[in-house]
């Protein structure tokens, strides 16, 4: 299959369609990107790959890092993260409270702020400096030693994040938050801060497409079972209430993020990832849905 020439098509395609998004202005850092951006690149697990457009500038990541925190988490800890966080989707917005009081402060997945604000917990409470070994397992699965996070971007996060302060205050009146509230809120922070582009995010994401490996080495980084199972976890629960229409229009386990960028896999094929800053209405990338969309259409592929 010429992924590239699909690539091509769908740029032309998505520059057609009017941007009926907008960039997310509640973190003030994030409502400086250029609306206008567009970029989408595709890793094959044999080794190849493609891009178009605005595929190797640097945007920040924001919710998408969700997926390795994640997988850290999962591979530190065991099925025993379980107790704490769930495996459905939320139906509710990323920031919702309402569902946690209903629910005794357990979050319904790990991909909405309130279970990745579990997750950094976990990460906080096991690991020395959450902030360099978080960065160091990225690194790692990216095979890009200069994956950073952006401290303007950090600090702005911080700066308006009351929301978050509330999700983990609340989880911690129920007791399913055990370390330094501001010590998890600035570990959590950090974490939406990453910046990568297209090219390194669809590399990284390789890891959920290769059941676990990284292309080309041996060993596992997870096993084919967790991988299997985070990749079942995005799909049902990856793109905040509108889950199911992603999975409905693309059909294929992915990742959102307010920044505007979209990380998908399928598995024993490819990872793909596109940005587009403006977001819909429930907080995806509009073209960046868009162009995902016209991927599994034009290959005739997707996981169903
Ligand atoms: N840093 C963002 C927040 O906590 C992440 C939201 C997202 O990308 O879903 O609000």
């Amino acid at each position: 299959m010429n992924f590239q020439s699909i690539l091509s098509e769908i740029d032309s395609e998505v520059a057609r369609i009017p941007d009926e998004g907008k960039v997310a202005s509640y973190i003030p850092e994030l409502a400086k990107v250029d609306a206008g951006k567009f970029g989408m690149h595709l890793w094959h697990v044999d080794g190849d790959h493609c891009g178009i457009g605005d595929d190797r500038e640097a945007f920040s990541v924001q919710s998408i890092a969700k997926v390795f925190s994640l997988t850290l988490a999962y591979e530190l800890e065991g099925e025993s993260i379980w107790k704490r966080v769930g495996v459905e989707p939320s139906g509710t917005r990323f920031n919702s409270l309402m569902q946690l009081e209903f629910e005794q402060g357990i979050p319904r997945n790990p991909l909405i702020n309130s279970g990745a604000l579990v997750i950094a917990d976990i990460l906080y409470g096991r690991l020395n400096d959450p902030r360099r070994e978080l960065l160091d397992f990225i690194r790692l699965v990216s095979g890009l030693p200069d994956v950073g996070y952006n401290e303007t971007v950090a600090l702005s996060e911080k700066q308006s994040g009351f929301r978050n302060a509330a999700l983990v205050n609340l989880m911690r009146s129920f007791g399913n938050i055990r370390n330094d509230i501001e010590g998890i809120l600035d570990f959590y922070f950090h974490l939406c801060s990453i910046e990568m582009t297209c090219a390194e995010l669809s590399k990284a994401f390789l890891l959920y497409a290769n059941h676990g490996k990284i292309p080309g080495r041996e060993e596992e980084i997870i096993s084919k079972s967790k991988a299997k199972r985070i990749n079942a976890i995005m799909q049902t629960c990856g793109f905040y209430d509108e889950a199911g229409e992603f999975a409905f229009k693309v059909g294929l386990p992915g990742k959102s993020g307010v920044g505007g960028g979209i990380a998908a896999v399928h598995p024993g094929k490819y990872a793909v990832a596109v940005w587009s800053p403006g977001l819909n209405k429930k907080g995806n990338s509009f073209k960046g849905m868009k162009a995902l969309e016209l991927l599994t259409t034009k290959t005739e592929l997707s996981i169903f």
